[in-house]
């Protein structure tokens, strides 16, 4: 009887040592699955898209491009065409902010992401297409580009681009008021105002010729005005109200009257 009972506890005590093998190696191939099954998130692995409505990339004073949204980095664009170009230019001594938009984009930047893609167009300033973008902390050096286009150019043809849009920055700078100077309503056409920034935007660079056609106008609008008017010409290129009303005068006075400067430059859709 009693050599029974000894038998019946080892019995037990086996037992019970087999169940928790089995628990433990239940537990540890359970989390071996999660492991091998579903890889763990990482920063690089981490769709940026789904994460991060929005990249602001600041310039930082050794020029080098961040990714960051409330200060927690994210991840990089430097191994992509525009932030090779963005690094081209930064080390040239360009100074913009580039904020990549996506489809999680909201508020001002959801809006101006939906109309870059509406209108098929890959970068803007802001006001350059009608947008107060005052609100913002890079403003007026911000220039928005959707997720999408990044490796869209060449890095060379991304020079031109950030080249074209870091003009508009600098109107922007000299006009508060360029986004309802350039399209005073969001669905009307744009001015002849923003018809002349533009092909100023564009001379020499010619990413918009088709549209903005500053290789016949610049060359022509400079031929009218002389030399003795190329200072108000500069001022008026880079933004100025008051220099543009005056091109706008001297010119039409030169060149058949009133109308002349706005058949130059047309307003455009
Ligand atoms: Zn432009």
């Amino acid at each position: 009887m009693r050599i029974d009972l000894k038998r019946i506890l080892l019995w037990v005590v086996a037992a019970l040592g087999v169940i928790l093998l089995a628990a433990q190696v239940a537990a540890n191939s359970s989390v071996v699955t999660a492991l091998s099954g579903k890889p763990q998130p990482t920063v690089e692995a981490t769709p940026i898209v789904a994460q991060n409505a929005t990249f602001h990339l600041g310039v930082t004073s050794n020029s080098t491009a961040t990714t960051e949204t409330d200060g927690a980095l994210i991840g990089t664009i430097e191994d992509t065409n525009l932030g090779r170009a963005q690094a081209e230019l930064l080390a040239e001594g360009a100074k913009f902010n580039l904020i990549i938009l996506s489809n999680q984009s909201i508020g001002l930047e959801g809006e101006i992401y939906k109309d870059l893609i509406k209108r098929n167009i890959r970068s803007t300033t802001g006001p350059d297409e009608g947008f107060d973008t005052s609100s913002l902390d890079c403003y007026p050096t911000c220039i928005f580009v959707p997720i999408g286009v990044l490796n869209e150019l060449s890095v060379e043809s991304w020079t031109y681009v950030l080249r074209h849009e870091e003009r508009h920055t600098i109107q922007a700078g000299n006009n508060p008021n360029l986004a309802r100077d350039f399209r005073p309503t969001m669905d009307g056409p744009f001015t002849t105002y923003a018809a002349f920034e533009e092909a100023y935007a564009d001379d020499g660079i010619y990413v918009g010729e088709n549209i903005y056609h500053a290789s016949e106008r610049m060359p022509k609008l400079k031929m009218v005005l002389g030399a003795s008017n190329m200072a108000t010409y500069e001022r008026a290129c880079q933004g100025d109200q008051t220099a543009y009303q005056d091109i706008v005068n001297i010119y039409n006075s030169k060149a058949g009257g009133k109308g002349a400067f706005e058949t130059l430059f047309p307003p455009y859709k």
